[in-house]
């Protein structure tokens, strides 16, 4: 079963400007790892509908198995995500009279019983627009839902970009099922210490890569006389080839 891959779309003017400190994306490789599941790319780009479109587009016409498109759902005029992706796909976008349904019931049940303003109703109406052809994902930690599609072969996940929402319907079963199946592989990370300089074990790591192909090995300077080398794979292959490594590091190749 060849190793599903995924793409991480990551809208947000804020992130690129520094303000904001993408950390969703990092919990999201864990949930696609532990699954067997490989980020091909992590592609963070503006509020932009042509910047939108462009990547995903990209990411469907490579053949990506997933493509997780968050940030970029609200209420404001800069939130265009949902739209765009939209747009990106030909199809239409509209209110979910359900979504807007649960939406309006939370703001009740948050506001003891306040009217709710004039006004309110089209940012809510804005906030419960889903894609033709998409299903939500209700969101307990925050009003926009999460909303599922898919596009060819590749599934489409939008998630809003407020970590704790994203976290939430993340963790929902109907996000968990929309993940492709591996086949039971799953990555494991296993890393050593080597004191001492790069140089000397160049050679080592680029012999014993080339004789394993099937996990990934990874060299990083921590210091003039300190090197952290990791080995990434699937847990059919890590231990061994970690094993393997000690002994050259050790021994020489
Ligand atoms: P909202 O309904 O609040 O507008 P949204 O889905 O439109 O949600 P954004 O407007 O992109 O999401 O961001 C909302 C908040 O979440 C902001 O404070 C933003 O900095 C933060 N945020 C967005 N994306 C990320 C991310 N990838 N990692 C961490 N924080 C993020
Ligand atoms: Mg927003």
């Amino acid at each position: 079963m060849p190793e599903p891959m995924a793409g991480a779309l990551v809208v947000g003017t804020e992130i690129l400007t520094g303000r904001t400190v993408d950390t969703n994306t990092r919990l999201l490789i864990a949930t696609l790892l532990e699954r067997g599941i490989r980020l091909d790319r992590w592609v963070v780009v503006p509020d932009s509908r042509v910047a939108i479109g462009r990547e995903l587009v990209r990411m469907i016409d490579d053949g990506l198995d997933i493509v997780i498109v968050s940030g970029g759902m609200g209420p404001t005029h800069d939130d265009i995500t949902v739209e765009s992706v939209a747009a990106a796909l030909g199809r239409e976008h509209a209110t979910s009279l359900d979504s807007l349904a649960r939406l309006k019931a939370k703001w009740v049940s948050r506001s003891a019983g306040a009217h709710m303003p004039p006004g309110a109703t089209s940012g809510m109406e804005k906030m419960s627009m889903v894609v033709d052809g998409f299903t939500t994902i209700e969101n307990p930690a925050g009003a926009v839902e999460g909303q599922v599609g898919t596009e060819g072969r590749t599934r489409i996940a939008i998630l809003p970009g407020v970590p704790r929402e994203y976290r939430a319907i993340m963790e929902d079963p109907a996000f968990l099922d929309l993940l492709p199946d591996s086949g039971g592989r799953t990555y494991e990370m296993d890393e050593m210490v080597f004191r001492g300089r790069e140089s000397q074990i160049a050679q080592v790591l680029r012999t014993l890569q080339e004789e394993h192909p099937e996990v990934y090995i990874g060299s990083y300077p921590q210091g003039p006389m300190e090197v952290v080398i990791r080995v990434t794979g699937d847990r059919s292959s890590t231990p061994s080839v970690m094993a393997e490594l000690r002994r050259r590091v050790a021994n020489g190749p």
